[in-house]
C-alpha cells in the first residue's frame, strides 16, 4: 500500500488534562486516491495530516509512504493551508517559483513552469501582481500553483478554501478535481463540510471526535463529472450526512 497509517496514537495534554486527538486510527491509501478527512471540529483531522506530513510525531503507532517511516517534511510533500502562505514581498511570479528555486531548477526553466501552472489555476496575467492584490480565491490558486509548480507526489490540503466564499469555493473544487485528474495526484484533503467532500473525493475517511477515530470509510461511487444538484449525488450526500447521527460505535467499511 502507498500510505499505510498503522494504529496512531496522539494525545495532546493541556492543562492537566489529557485530550485524545487520535484513538487508534489506521487508514490504507493507494497512489492516485483523492481522499478527504471529514468530521467535525476536533474530531482529529489536522493532527493526522500533520502526521502524515511529517510536522508532528505520533505518541505510538506509524505512518508510512512508499515503505518508509514519516518522522519529517518530505520534499516531495507538499501541504496547501487555508491562509495560503504567500511572501507578500514576491509576485505572483515569483512566488510560484519558490519552491523551484530551492530545487535548484535553472532561472529560465523555472519561468516556464511557473506560467504553465499559472495557466493551469486561470492566473495567467496575474504574474506581477502581489498578493495584496489578489483576492483570498486568487491568493490560494497561486499557493495551489506553487505547489504543484515542484511536481510532488503528495498534496496535502488542510481545509485549504475554508476562507472562501461559497461561490469561490465552488469553482476551487472544480479545479482542484480537474487537476487532480489530469496529474494524477495523490491528494489528503481535510475538511468539515459534507457536500466538499463528496463532491471531491474518491473515498471519504469520516471521523468523529473525543476520542479523534475513524467512524467508517466511504467508496463514493461517483464518476469523475460530478453535479451538486444530481440525485445521485444528492443520494451520497445524505447518506454520509446520517452517518454523523448514527449512534453505533463499531467501525465498518461502508459501501454505498
Ligand atoms: P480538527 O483538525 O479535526 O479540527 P485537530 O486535529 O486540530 O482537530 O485537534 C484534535 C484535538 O486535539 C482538538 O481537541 C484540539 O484541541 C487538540 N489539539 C490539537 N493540537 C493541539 C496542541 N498543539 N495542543 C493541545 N491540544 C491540541
Ligand atoms: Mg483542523
Amino acid at each position: 500500500m502507498y500510505i499505510e497509517v498503522k494504529d496512531a496514537c496522539k494525545t495532546f495534554t493541556q492543562d492537566g488534562k489529557a485530550f485524545v486527538a487520535l484513538d487508534h486510527v489506521s487508514l490504507d491509501i493507494e497512489k492516485g486516491e483523492f481522499i478527504c478527512l471529514l468530521g467535525p471540529s476536533g474530531c482529529g483531522k489536522s493532527t493526522l495530516l500533520n502526521a502524515l506530513a511529517g510536522f508532528d510525531r505520533l505518541n505510538s503507532g506509524s505512518v508510512k509512504i512508499d515503505d518508509r517511516e514519516i518522522t519529517e517534511p518530505n520534499i516531495d510533500h507538499i501541504t496547501i493551508f487555508q491562509n495560503y502562505g504567500l511572501l507578500p514581498w514576491r509576485n505572483v511570479l515569483k512566488n510560484v517559483e519558490l519552491g523551484l528555486e530551492s530545487k535548484k531548477v535553472p532561472k529560465d526553466q523555472r519561468r516556464e513552469i511557473a506560467e504553465k501552472y499559472l495557466h493551469l489555476v486561470g492566473l495567467t496575467g496575474f504574474e506581477h501582481r502581489y498578493p495584496r492584490q489578489l483576492s483570498g480565491g486568487q491568493q490560494q490558486r497561486v499557493s495551489i500553483a506553487r505547489g504543484l509548480a515542484v511536481d510532488p507526489d503528495i498534496i496535502f490540503m488542510d481545509e485549504p478554501f475554508g476562507a472562501l466564499d461559497a461561490i469561490t469555493r465552488m469553482k476551487l473544487q472544480e479545479d482542484i478535481r480537474r487537476i487532480a485528474s489530469e496529474e494524477k495526484k495523490t491528494i489528503i484533503f481535510v475538511t468539515h463540510d459534507i457536500e466538499e467532500a463528496v463532491f471531491l473525493a474518491d473515498r471519504i475517511v469520516v471521523m468523529m471526535a473525543d476520542p479523534g477515530r475513524i467512524k467508517s470509510i466511504v467508496k463514493v461511487p461517483l464518476g469523475t463529472h460530478r453535479d451538486r444538484t444530481a440525485e445521485d449525488f444528492l443520494y451520497v450526500r445524505d447518506k454520509i450526512f446520517d452517518l454523523f447521527n448514527l449512534k453505533t460505535e463499531s467501525y465498518i467499511e461502508y459501501y454505498i
